[in-house]
């Protein structure tokens, strides 16, 4: 479905963005990587994606908290593969704390990597795409992109604005077969989601058990936790030709959270 297409993923050194790359890769997409963490795992992880699919799979630490580093990331993998079809805006981090007790330099982070990275991805990459006459913006929000939750303000304004990003986007480009669409996934057993339960334990004196189950699986009527092999597959779907008319899209994938 995707052979001989080039697509950039942030944040795919592990969860939900290393699934999205790897569903791409099953598809044919050649793929560019990107994240932190331990050198020698990357190129593990890389390796594997080269062999098990046999596409090439590159990797580029850049850091998106920097617009410069992001605005290289897509200049890079164009070089690389001479055009990227596909741009995934999904890295990202997270940060539970009371408003008042929020320390700033976590919310200007997840402000720059949760919205502002997007923002410069996608204006590096829609010149190519428009020259091309094809693309796929895939912008990783959340039902926080949609509903909001306590102590989590700087993710959850984040996520509403790169709603509004996916929309503005998908409005300019309408015309050029380039679609923009957010998928926003329930609670996904990653990492992200791992990290925040010491901070969300202290912030509502709870323990582990309590907040998987009164938290993140009390707000999930089917009490499930969504997989990154779904979120992948629903990314894969919308790069597909069946997908063309969807875009602007704020697609929730959570158990029916935001359905209540
Ligand atoms: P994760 O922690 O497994 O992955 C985050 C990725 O972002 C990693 O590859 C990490 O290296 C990368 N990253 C972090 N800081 C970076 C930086 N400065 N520059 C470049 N890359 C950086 O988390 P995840 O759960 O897979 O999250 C991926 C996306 O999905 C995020 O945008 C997150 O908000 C969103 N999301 C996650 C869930 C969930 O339940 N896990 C739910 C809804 C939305």
């Amino acid at each position: 479905m995707l052979k001989d297409k080039a697509a950039v993923i942030t944040g795919s050194t592990s969860g939900i963005g290393l699934g999205i790359a790897r569903a791409f890769a099953r598809e044919g997409a050649h793929v560019m990587l990107n994240g932190l963490g331990d050198a020698a795992e990357i190129e593990k992880t890389r390796a594997a994606i080269e062999a098990d699919f046999g596409v090439k799979a590159l990797f580029s630490p850049a850091n998106l908290l920097h617009a410069e580093e992001v605005t290289r990331l897509v200049t890079d993998a164009e070089a690389a593969f001479g055009t990227v079809d596909i741009l995934v805006n999904n890295a990202g981090i997270q940060h539970v704390a009371p408003i008042d007790e929020f320390p700033d330099d976590k919310w200007e982070a997840i402000i720059r990597l949760n919205l502002m990275a997007a923002f410069y991805g996608i204006k590096a990459a829609l010149p190519g795409m428009k020259k091309k006459g094809w693309g796929r913006i895939i912008n990783t929000a959340s039902a926080h992109a949609l509903v909001a939750s306590p102590f989590k303000s700087a993710y959850v304004a984040a996520k509403h604005g790169i709603a509004g990003l996916t929309k503005t986007v998908a409005l300019e480009v309408a015309r050029e077969n380039i679609t923009c669409n957010a998928v926003c996934p329930g609670y996904v057993w990653t990492p992200l989601v791992e990290a925040q339960i010491p901070d969300t334990m202290k912030a509502r004196n709870m323990t582990m058990e309590q907040v998987k189950q009164d938290v993140l699986l009390a707000a999930q009527p089917t009490k499930e936790f969504v997989t990154i092999e779904q979120v992948a597959a629903f990314a894969a779907f919308l790069c597909s030709d069946a997908a063309a008319n969807i875009t602007g899209a704020i697609l929730p994938i959570d158990g029916g959270w935001t359905a209540a």
